[in-house]
C-alpha cells in the first residue's frame, strides 16, 4: 500500500449499493418478508401485493421509499380511514419482520469495515464520501446499521421519501416516533457532511458527482479530476458517469455476483426500469463503458490509493 505522501488520490467517492455491501440478498429476503406479514394481515396475495408494489415504488421514485405498505391500494381498501388499525395490524408487524431479515442479510461485503479504517488510518487526509441514488434517509439509515456511516466524511444522497397522507380524513399515516425522525431530519449522529441533491441528479447523470468534485474544489483541471477515486459497481451508471467526469473509475465487478433466485424475486416487485438501470446494467456487455481498473474484492481498493 502506498503511504500517505506518494497517494495519487484527493478524494475517495463510494457508491453504496452493492459496492459495500450485497443489496439485492438484503433488499430481497426483508421486501419478502415484509409482504409475507402484509399478506396475512390483510389476506391478499403476496404476488398482488408485490405487484402493487411496483406502482407505488415508481411513483416515489424509489424502490427503497420506506412507507411503500401504507401507499399499496389492498392495504388502504382493507383499512380505509382506519388509519391506527393500519398502523397496528400491517404496518408494524410487517416493519419488524423486515427489520429481523435487515438484521441478519445487511452486512458489508468482507473486509470493508477493515478496509475504511486503515484508509482512515493510513490516510487521514483523503476524505471518503458515499454518493448513493438511494434517498439520503434510507442511505443513511442503512449505512448506519452496517456499522459503516461513521467511516464516512460525507453523504450525498436523493431527497428523503414523501410522508404519506390518508385522502379522506388527511391523516398522516406513520408512526409517530417515526414520523418525528423523518421530520427531524434525524442524522443519525453523523457528525459529517450531508448533501440532499435534487430528485434529477440521478445516476448515470452526472451532476450527483459533479456536485462532489465542486465542493472539494477537484474539477478545475483534468490532472485534479484524476486524483479523484470513484468506485461503483454498475458499469453503465457508476463507470459510465465516471469516464464522462474523467475521474479515476473502479468497476466493483464482485457487485454484480448476484443469485439469479434473487434477481427473480426482486423482479416480481421492482419497477422494471429500476432493475434495467441497476441489475441488467451493472453486467458486462462488449459495448459497456470500460473502468480504469476492475476490483474483484473491496480491498483492492488499496491499490489504487
Ligand atoms: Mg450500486
Amino acid at each position: 500500500m502506498p503511504n500517505q505522501q506518494n497517494s495519487r488520490c484527493k478524494l475517495l467517492v463510494l457508491d453504496i449499493d452493492n459496492t459495500v455491501f450485497d443489496w439485492v440478498t438484503y433488499y430481497v429476503h426483508s421486501y419478502s418478508a415484509l409482504l409475507d406479514r402484509v399478506s396475512l394481515a390483510i389476506g391478499v396475495g403476496w404476488d398482488e401485493l408485490a405487484e402493487q408494489s411496483k406502482v407505488v415504488f415508481e411513483k416515489n421514485g424509489s424502490i427503497e421509499f420506506p412507507f411503500v405498505i401504507q401507499e399499496l391500494p389492498a392495504v388502504n381498501n382493507f383499512f380505509k380511514t382506519d388509519i391506527d388499525k393500519m398502523l397496528d395490524l400491517a404496518v408494524r408487524p410487517a416493519r419488524d419482520e423486515f427489520l429481523k431479515m435487515a438484521d441478519l442479510h445487511l452486512k458489508p461485503y468482507a473486509g470493508v469495515e477493515i478496509i475504511l479504517n486503515q484508509i482512515k488510518q493510513s490516510f487521514p487526509t483523503i476524505p471518503v464520501v458515499a454518493l448513493t441514488d438511494a434517498p439520503r434517509y434510507v442511505a443513511m439509515w442503512k449505512l448506519n446499521k452496517l456499522g459503516l456511516l461513521h467511516k464516512f466524511d460525507a453523504v450525498y444522497g436523493l431527497p428523503d421519501p414523501k410522508i404519506p397522507v390518508c385522502d379522506i380524513n388527511r391523516r398522516v399515516k406513520v408512526d409517530p416516533d417515526i414520523l418525528l425522525k423523518h421530520l427531524q431530519h434525524n442524522r443519525f449522529g453523523f457528525a459529517g457532511k450531508i448533501r440532499n441533491l435534487p430528485d434529477d441528479y440521478e445516476k448515470p447523470g452526472v451532476r450527483g458527482l459533479k456536485t462532489v468534485l465542486m465542493d472539494y474544489d477537484l474539477d478545475e483541471s483534468e490532472s485534479l479530476r484524476k486524483s479523484v477515486l470513484w468506485i461503483g459497481d454498475n458499469l453503465r451508471k457508476d463507470v459510465g458517469l465516471g469516464n464522462k467526469l474523467g475521474v479515476s473509475t473502479g468497476w466493483a465487478e464482485y457487485g454484480t455476483q448476484i443469485e439469479k433466485k434473487h434477481l427473480d424475486c426482486l423482479a416480481k416487485f421492482s419497477p422494471p426500469m429500476n432493475i434495467h438501470k441497476n441489475v441488467y446494467l451493472s453486467t458486462s456487455s462488449p459495448d459497456a463503458p470500460k473502468p480504469d481498473f476492475v476490483l474483484k474484492e473491496f480491498a483492492d481498493i488499496l491499490s489504487y490509493l
